[in-house]
This record gives C-alpha cells, structure tokens and sequence, in this order.
C-alpha cells in the first residue's frame, strides 16, 4: 500500500510537470473490489503527499484519511464499480485535447502508433458540468463503456488502465497524439492509423516494458528537478 500512495504521489507530481495536472485532475488508484486511493480536492498536485492520500469506497465515502475527497470522487467511484478490471483512473483538464469536444466531426484519429491503445475509439460524454453525483458518474461509465478514454465536452478527458504505471504512460501518449492531430490537421488530409498498421504495431508492441520505461525516465526527470524525493523508486 505504501508503494501505491508513492505511485499516485509521483504520478500526480509529474502529470503537474508535463502541463496535464494543474490545481484540478485527479488520479486514483485501486485497494480492492470496494476501494481506491485519491488525493483530497485541494491538496496541491504538484507536491501529493502519499501519506495524506484517502482510502475512499466506491459511494464516494472517505473511509481513512483527513478531508474531502474531490467533488467529482464520482468519476472514479463509478467507473471503479462498472469496470472490475480497471486499476487506476485519471480525470484531468487538457485543453488541446478537449478542443476535441468543440469542434463539429472533430475526432481523436490514431496517428502515433501508440495510440493504438485507442483504437477502439474514445466516446464523447455530452454532460458539460462537474460530475458532482453519483448518477452523473454513472452516465459517465455509460459513456466510457469498453473503451481505454473519453472526452467530456467542453470540460475534459478520463483515462483508465490496469495500473498507475500503465495510466501514466497512456496519459502521455494520448496528450502526445493529440497534440500531434492537432498539427497535422493544420497541414492537410488527416491520414490515421490503418486497421493493419494498428495490428501490426500491437504485434511487436511490450505493453508493460514501455510503461516501465516511460516511468523510470519520468520519474528520473522528476527527480533531477527535484520534483520527485530522490528516495522513491
Ligand atoms: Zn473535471
């Protein structure tokens, strides 16, 4: 458990670094069937302390820990309960990759080749508000359905995946690729990912050594910076 209170710290201090978190955005993580991890609304995210984290359960309830969780808790709490397999969940505020949700017929297309990851599409929540309640967090697991992501119009994205690690690296790949759209979109015909190329990427690609990799550089970053305590791995 002390190492998942690092994991969700560092991971929020970085997203900080990288322009993804600012003072709003949230990261959770998950302790079993009925709880998670997350960070109260308004510890600073750029200096998480993993030991004020709170144990939360799934009605949003904090169950350990000092202060209020996040008003939108239910973003986390209910897509936790509608996707067992899910580990870790980030909500977060980037604007590029909201614009998204702004622009009639504008859609996150695969163009670098991890965004893979996406290509079995990332939905559109229609709610423009805060998820404040338990049924606006559910609406929001409807949305998410299957999928690994989804746009919340006008508002901004969520992102889930098996671990923190995992989530960390698919953030980064996924700003990366809307950056990158964004861009291209500038300069012509749009030419995604092909079905093929997306397999054929799939077929050579280590899920969990990328994360690893994308993590370690972060977090050595991180700590070269003196964003990340030089004591946690
Ligand atoms: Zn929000």
């Amino acid at each position: 458990m002390e190492d998942l209170r690092r994991q969700v710290a560092a991971c929020s201090r970085m997203l900080v670094d990288a322009g993804i978190l600012a003072y709003s955005g949230h990261i959770s993580a998950r302790i079993d069937a009925d709880h998670f991890l997350i960070q109260t609304f308004d510890d600073v995210r750029a200096e998480l302390d993993p030991n004020r984290l709170l144990v939360v359960d799934l009605d949003g309830k904090v169950v350990e820990g000092e202060g209020e969780p996040p008003f939108e808790v239910y973003v986390h709490s209910e897509i936790l309960r509608a996707r067992p397999e899910v580990g870790a969940v980030t909500h977060f505020h980037h604007d590029p990759t909201t614009t998204f949700t702004m622009v009639d017929g504008a859609k996150i297309l695969p163009v670098k080749n991890h965004a893979s990851r996406w290509a079995n599409g990332i939905p559109t929540h229609p709610d423009p508000t805060h998820i404040r309640t338990v049924e606006q967090g559910k609406a929001l697991a409807q949305t998410l359905s299957d999928k690994h992501a989804a746009l919340m119009r006008a508002h901004g994205q969520v992102v889930v995946a098996e671990d923190v690690l995992n989530l960390f690296s698919d953030v980064i790949h996924l700003v990366e690729n809307s950056t990158v759209l964004i861009q291209a979109m500038q300069m012509g015909r749009v030419m995604p990912l092909t079905d093929d190329e997306i397999d054929l990427f799939n077929q050579t690609f280590d899920r969990q050594k990328v994360a690893q990799k994308v993590w370690k550089y972060y977090m050595a970053i991180g700590k070269t910076k003196g964003i990340i305590p030089s004591d946690w791995l």
